[in-house]
């Protein structure tokens, strides 16, 4: 028996949970494929930054298939019809892959299944880019949950009880002679791509240094303390692994549980509200896997949140100043890190350079487009995903909807965050905003989380005049957050 293993957002060779089932059901006797889609590649939410990370990711997973004697066939075209190029030509007799579960995706997938089942190939899928998959947790009254709190409590309780058992490599045979069209793995450039960014490096191996470095270097003990500080070297980095599968959750999940020093799988009375620093980084940092598996379930359950509101009263809302030109000037400002608001243009300059953000400015910039610029979340959402390394459609609308208060247990729309004071708390040196804004490095810390109140004779002084060298805030926020409070309750109103 042959069967073809199709890698998706699974790069990896440990822990993969369809690949070990094909290498064991086949025994060894196994296609790995990869289908570069051109519905995905020209999409309008492509990002050349995730191009690059995943061709460096397949260049390594090729070398490690090698190492064990096979390879990595890839192929180029529509999904459903390379496979099943490849099951002909192979005599493959099934087709085994990782769920997705973005709307996109399950819409994709069903197509894929239906054509191959159709022409005789069996299809296998298998739970492997989430530890919990939709229908595994649910309330009591067998519904899904909307809240982050009892969602976390579910999962936590579910892993106590039924913990995921890692898998090592499969073992694979070497490949037969394909009489298929296959490609050579080609560069970004050659996919049409400018990779005009320093981007984090792609493949297994880079994710098992980011974790490795993250516990051995004490970040994951003191996850709680330092995760919200966009100049500390605070949090994992591992987000883009994550999208990519070049690491799973259930590798993630046991190094933070191993630092807890808990046995795998921890017990059931392993709980979020931890005393020591070293236990409450460590469950900090699960919590945000968990909220990174909360996404997806929303997604799963409400489809329509790619979208829409998860909260319907708000499309009502009326979004922009009714001046069309003033908002797409206001928009581009704010992509290209030019609003007068220091920390906000930081943030846009290291996702615009690196194609990574850090959570904390994530959540500064979205709620600044969003309350201060007034613009539709939406926008901002698609540029995130035209520029993040690790954008993926679920924790990107998640975290878009939460910051514009329109999603599931989102950030109350009558708190709005107030851009200097978020600077001032979680930059209080001024590092991040010296580090992305060179205009403003000479800026003493008094001012350099409000530039515009700089006297003159400073601003001359420390060669950044406002206006010339670095602009003036481009809206007050003090009166735009009044207008969008008027604008939220009059659709709370209406819903
Ligand atoms: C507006 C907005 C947009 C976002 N877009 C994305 C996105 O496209 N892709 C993405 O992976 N994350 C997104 N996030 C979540 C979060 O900002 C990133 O996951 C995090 O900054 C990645 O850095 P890290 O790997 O060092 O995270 P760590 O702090 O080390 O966290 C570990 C992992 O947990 C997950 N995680 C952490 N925080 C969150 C969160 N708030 N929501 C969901 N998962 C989380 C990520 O997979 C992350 O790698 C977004 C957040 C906001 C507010």
């Amino acid at each position: 028996m042959r069967i073809i293993h199709w890698f998706r957002r699974d790069l990896r060779l440990e822990d993969n949970a369809a690949l070990l089932a094909a290498a064991r059901d086949a025994e060894g006797e196994v296609l790995p494929v990869f289908v570069l889609d051109d519905a995905l590649l020209r999409g309008k939410d492509v990002a050349p930054a995730r191009v690059q990370f995943m061709l460096e990711s397949l260049a390594e997973l090729d070398a490690r298939l090698r190492q064990l004697g096979s390879r990595l066939i890839l192929m180029r075209g529509e999904p459903s019809e390379a496979l099943l190029q490849l099951a002909r030509a192979a005599g493959a007799d099934a087709v085994y892959f990782n769920r997705d579960y973005t709307p996109l995706a399950r819409a994709r997938d069903q197509r894929v299944q239906q054509k191959l089942q159709a022409a005789g190939v069996r299809v296998r899928t298998f739970k492997d880019l989430v530890i919990f998959e939709g229908d595994e947790l649910l309330s009591a009254s067998g519904q899904p949950y909307t809240v982050f709190t009892p969602f976390k409590k579910a999962w936590l309780h579910r892993i106590a009880a039924a913990p995921p058992q890692l898998q090592g490599k499969p073992k694979l045979a070497p490949l037969p002679q394909l009489a298929v069209n296959t490609v050579a793995l080609p560069t970004a450039s050659a996919l049409g791509f400018n990779i005009d960014q320093s981007l984090p490096r792609g493949g297994e191996t880079e994710a098992w240094r980011l974790l490795t470095h993250f516990k051995q270097s004490g970040a994951m003990r003191a996850y709680a303390l330092q995760r919200d500080f966009p100049a500390i070297e605070g949090t994992s980095r591992l987000s883009p692994h994550l999208r990519f599968g070049t690491i799973s959750p259930r590798q993630c999940y046991a190094e933070a549980v191993a630092t807890l020093s808990y046995p795998f799988p921890a017990p059931r009375s392993f709980s979020p509200a931890a005393s020591d620093a070293k236990k409450e980084g460590a469950d900090a940092w699960i919590s945000e896997l968990i909220w990174r598996e909360f996404y997806i379930y929303i997604l799963y359950h409400f489809p329509h949140a790619d979208r829409a509101n998860f909260n319907r009263a708000f499309d009502a809302m009326a979004w922009g100043s009714g001046d069309p030109e003033l908002d797409e000037m206001r928009f581009r400002a704010w992509c290209e890190g030019r609003t007068g608001y220091p920390i906000v243009d930081a943030a846009m300059r290291q996702l615009n350079q690196t194609g990574w953000m850090h959570n904390r400015t994530r959540m500064i910039v979205a709620s600044f487009l969003v309350k201060d610029l007034w613009l539709d979340w939406r926008l901002g959402e698609r540029y995130f995903m035209q520029k993040l390394v690790d954008g993926d459609p679920a924790s990107n609308n998640g975290g878009w909807q939460w910051a514009a208060s329109t999603g599931t247990d989102a950030q109350p729309y009558f708190r709005i965050f107030n851009p200097t004071l978020q600077s001032e708390r979680f930059d209080p040196d001024g590092a991040f905003i010296r580090r992305w804004v060179p205009e403003l490095a000479r800026v003493p810390n008094e001012y350099v989380h409000a530039p515009h109140r700089m006297p003159p004779s400073l601003q001359r002084e420390v060669g950044c005049v406002i206006g010339k060298d670095y602009p003036a805030p481009i809206v007050d926020h003090n009166v735009q957050k009044e207008e969008i409070l008027r604008r939220f309750k009059r659709c709370q109103g209406a819903g």
